[in-house]
């Protein structure tokens, strides 16, 4: 056995695009040479145009079984807080099978998709009445079998959920599977810690869910107990009411608090981070963390629009998550985050890096470096040293006759969608062959079974 070599007529490079690449991975599953301008003789052709596969950031897994049943109007006016309570009420049901289940399907789309690594924030961790599981980690394993079953990389998130509002109040009966203390919460890390150590796809971090959920104290002595690298991930100033009632308790705003709390930097994602002033946005660039967005997610709750035009010019960091999974597109989720930008300013290419410039590269390049580091997987390049975990954009499509570089990728962004992207490797494993993965019949009937039986 051998290093393998695949030659591509076009990639996207940390140089910009190039022609005639020939990429050379070794067994381990990492990049070990790319040469450009090569003829590509004694390496298997792979027609189409390679780009580095995207990094989701940011996902419940288990919500992917409530998608499209929660589009119909309540008694009152429909909120996030609504949507909240049809949620806890699916949760409520599933067992570890269900979950493992309906992961497997999410993730072999998510691979489809384009994207190679799952950031899996993972809150249903005991039994429906709130007892443990007879292994405490039991979910979250489940998400781990369910990435393997896939081929996805994954960096698993336990969440830290303690309390049910700001400052330690009680959790309501619809969290009760979500609940942990600090040596409980640390167990199920430390378990998850042992399966993926040395494991070329698996990472492990921490998702304190939110800070109406833990408390800064709480938080803390979790910190104090785990890796220094391991990343952090947590819910931010998503809704208007969670900014209200975070000044009502301390008189500050969530990403105020968690900058004056906490010494942000780059292990730190901050998903969604929707509500923010001006100070706010700047202090969050400048820290070093990720804003960790979920544009389709957050226009289907109706959370409102990320201030994306005057962060990205402080320099912030972005990453982007399928989160609730009502869509799984890097490229819908990157048009939606351009798009709301427009709504908003009534402009065009909002988020472009200069005249010139193609928004969906600039976009999609940004989001892969946010990306890699949130999830502190070696992804995100075609480049030596990174994994080659790969998206192959369909050159024979109709939409993409005559295009390539920025053109076809802002094809695939802002028109194609999912139907451009043809092939998908991770670690050098060629998982989505002409659209299909080899396990997804066996996935799907198993999703489908478990669908309907939490139908009845
Ligand atoms: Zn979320």
């Amino acid at each position: 056995m051998q290093s393998t070599k695949l030659h591509f007529a076009q990639a996207l490079t940390p140089d910009g695009w190039r022609e005639g690449v020939t990429v050379t991975v070794g067994l381990d599953g990492m990049i070990e040479t790319v040469v450009q301008a090569a003829s590509g003789e004694g390496a298997t052709q792979i027609s189409g145009i390679a780009v580095p596969a995207m990094p989701n950031v940011h996902s419940h897994a288990h919500q992917r079984f409530m998608l499209g049943l929660a589009e119909r109007a309540g008694p009152g006016v429909d909120s996030f807080w609504t949507w909240r309570e049809a949620m806890y009420g699916f949760a409520h049901r599933l067992s570890p099978d269900d979950l493992e289940a309906v992961a497997a399907q999410l993730y072999v789309e998510m691979l489809k998709a384009g994207f190679s690594v799952v950031g899996e924030f993972q809150y249903l961790h005991h039994q429906p009445d709130g007892t443990p599981y007879s292994d405490p980690a039991e979910m979250s394993l489940r998400c781990l079998a369910a990435a393997g079953q896939a081929g996805i990389g994954i960096t698993i998130l336990p969440t830290l959920y303690a309390f049910g509002g700001f400052g330690g109040q009680t959790p309501v009966e619809g969290q009760r599977r979500f609940i942990n203390d600090a040596d409980g919460f640390l167990n199920i890390f430390e378990s998850l810690s042992i399966q993926a150590r040395g494991h070329l796809l698996r990472r492990t971090g921490i998702s304190p869910h939110s800070l109406r959920a833990v408390t800064p104290d709480l938080l803390a002595r979790v910190i104090s107990g785990i890796p220094e690298d391991a990343p952090i991930h947590i819910h931010v100033a998503e809704q208007v009411k969670e900014v209200e009632d975070c000044l009502a308790f301390s008189g500050l705003r969530p990403v105020q608090m968690l900058l004056r709390e906490f010494a942000l930097s780059s292990r730190w994602t901050a998903i969604h981070a929707t509500h923010m002033t001006a100070q706010e946005t700047a202090g969050l660039a400048r820290s070093g963390a990720i804003a960790g967005l979920c544009p389709t997610t957050e226009a289907n709750l109706g959370d409102g629009i990320f201030p994306a035009v005057s962060y990205l010019q402080e320099g912030g960091a972005i990453a982007i998550g399928s989160d609730s999974h009502i869509t799984v597109s890097p490229a819908e989720d990157l048009r939606m985050l351009e798009y709301s930008q427009r709504l908003r300013d009534l402009t065009r290419n909002a988020l472009a890096g200069g005249p010139g410039q193609s928004t969906g590269r600039r976009l999609f390049e940004a989001a892969l470096g946010g990306g890699a580091q949130s999830m502190r997987q070696p992804v995100g390049a075609i480049a030596p040293g990174y994994r080659f975990d790969i998206a192959v954009l369909d050159s024979g499509h109709a939409l993409l006759a005559g295009r390539e570089g920025d053109a076809a990728l802002d094809t695939w962004i802002f028109s194609g969608g999912n139907a451009l992207v043809k092939d998908v490797f991770v670690a050098g494993g060629h998982v989505v062959k002409d659209r299909h993965h080899a396990h997804e019949e066996t996935i799907a009937r198993n999703f489908r079974s478990a669908l309907r039986r939490l139908a009845t």
